[in-house]
């Protein structure tokens, strides 16, 4: 069995090495040359952890290999999965398939033999046939099958989600791709994975009503969070207490800044259009996309109230830039509505994250970048956790108010208890948790 990973990002480059763990070869192929030099020397272009063993291991094992060469890898392979980018379509919000087009255009040429090409990025509902139709019309030759196989990783465990999913989702539409795509999933048979075999729509569908739903559970207990303030109720035991129904689940249900990262925003928007498009609006998963907007612009407030109506000429502190802990993904990130807004209202902003700084200073400019949380909080007038890094999760909150200019602690993920920083001598704001909480 050999393997070709077009697409050597997040997805495909966590996929190709885990695949290659499995025991097939797999040659991860990707158009950035400096991607492809940076991991032939065993470097990693993204931070996710565990991810430098694990290709460092495929490299020596000789059964994973790097290459901007698309038209050998795909000769040589039986199965070839397209790991390309579908941002949202500057405009519309839909799906942007121009990568994946040319991605199919591209593998269509080097088809040699029978071989599955498979669709592993998110990619709306007919995406599956029309890539089938640009690998027909390239190459009327080919001998090939399409398959839907939508991925369900997380940023910051991706390696476990992809060792031990709770499930994989097949599209295939001949029993003879079905089979391929067990062979190629054959360590997770071997451990009881659930495979849904399915059709190409349901497959595609599945992936964007997956993400529309856990975003509907963060927006719901974020608006949940917002009556809690006004009532006095503590949001962290409301969701708790919600969560230990077996039928509603604890994951999911912690109230922040509101969604960003690479999926739930674009995914949302593009679910959206699509619904759109076939004439059976999806209100519910409409509204979602509308109050996360809505929340994320509201954060900035939330912090100017908390310095007492005015940031102007104060300096703030920011702890944690990336959308979530554990990556340095920087994409539709909070952060991004945050920062500026902040600096819009006149205050100067310091900022530490533990892995994200490299990708967010050039979308953030004008910030003060530190190397550790007490070096962000000198001569700040209010320190705001975005982002809950494990290093923020245990801060001595003496020596961080000591250098501080006021002790104002903004706490958008609830990490700290607000009973712990007011002892602290902290006039501390956290999501949810009103007077009584
Ligand atoms: P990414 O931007 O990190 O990686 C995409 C890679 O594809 C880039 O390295 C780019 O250079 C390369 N590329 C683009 N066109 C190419 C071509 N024609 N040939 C070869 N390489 C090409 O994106 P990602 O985060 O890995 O996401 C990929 C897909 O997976 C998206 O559809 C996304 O929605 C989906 N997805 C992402 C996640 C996640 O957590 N990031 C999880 C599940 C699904």
């Amino acid at each position: 069995m050999r393997i070709a990973m077009v697409g050597s990002g997040y997805v495909g480059l966590v996929s190709g090495a885990c695949f290659a763990e499995f025991g097939p070869s797999v040659t991860c192929v990707d158009v950035s040359e400096a991607r492809i030099e940076c991991l032939r020397r065993g470097e990693m272009p993204i931070y996710e952890p565990g991810l430098d063993e694990l290709v460092g291991k495929g490299l020596r094992s000789g059964r994973l290999t790097f290459t901007t060469d698309l038209a050998t890898a795909v000769a040589a392979a039986d199965a070839v999965f397209i790991a390309v980018g579908t941002p949202s379509r500057r405009g519309d919000g839909h799906a942007d398939l121009r990568y994946v087009e040319a991605a199919a255009a591209d593998i269509a040429r080097h088809l040699t033999g029978y071989t599955v090409v498979i669709t592993k990025s998110t990619v709306p509902v007919g995406t599956g046939r029309r890539v089938a139709e640009i690998i027909r019309t390239t190459n009327p030759d080919a001998d090939f099958d399409v398959v839907s196989n939508p991925e369900f990783l997380r940023e910051g465990s991706a390696i476990g989600d992809f060792m031990r999913p709770d499930r994989v989702v097949i599209g295939a539409e001949s029993p003879r791709a079905a089979a391929m795509m067990r062979d190629v999933y054959r360590p997770l048979y071997l451990l009881d994975t659930p495979m849904v075999v399915t059709t190409l729509e349901t497959a595609e569908l599945t992936k964007y009503a997956a993400n529309a739903f856990l975003a509907t559970k963060i927006t719901f207990i974020n608006e949940m969070a917002d009556l809690c303030e006004k009532v006095g109720a503590n949001v962290q035991d409301v969701a708790r207490a919600m969560g230990l129904d077996g039928r509603i689940g604890r994951t999911f249900l912690h109230a922040g800044p509101g969604f960003g990262g690479s999926c739930f925003p674009k995914d949302t928007v593009a679910l959206v259009r699509t619904a759109q498009e076939y004439g059976t609006p999806a209100r519910l998963v409409e509204t979602v996309v509308q109050v996360n907007d809505t929340r994320k612009g509201a954060m900035a407030s939330r912090v100017i109230h908390a310095c007492g109506g005015s940031v102007r000429g104060k300096t703030i502190g920011i702890l944690g830039v990336s959308f979530k802990p554990n990556t340095d993904d920087m994409r539709a990130a909070p952060s991004l509505s945050i920062i500026p807004a902040l600096q819009d209202a006149g205050a100067t902003i310091r900022a530490y994250d533990p892995a994200a700084m490299n990708e967010a200073a050039p979308l953030l400019p004008d910030v003060l970048w530190c190397q550790h949380a007490y070096e962000v909080a000198t001569d700040c007038d209010a320190v705001v956790l975005i982002t809950e890094w494990n290093e923020f999760r245990a801060l001595d909150l003496d020596q961080l108010g000591s250098v501080m200019r006021s002790r104002v602690l903004v706490d958008l993920r609830n990490v700290y208890r607000p009973q712990e920083a007011v002892a602290h001598g902290f006039s501390y704001t956290g999501i949810g948790r009103g007077h009584h909480a």
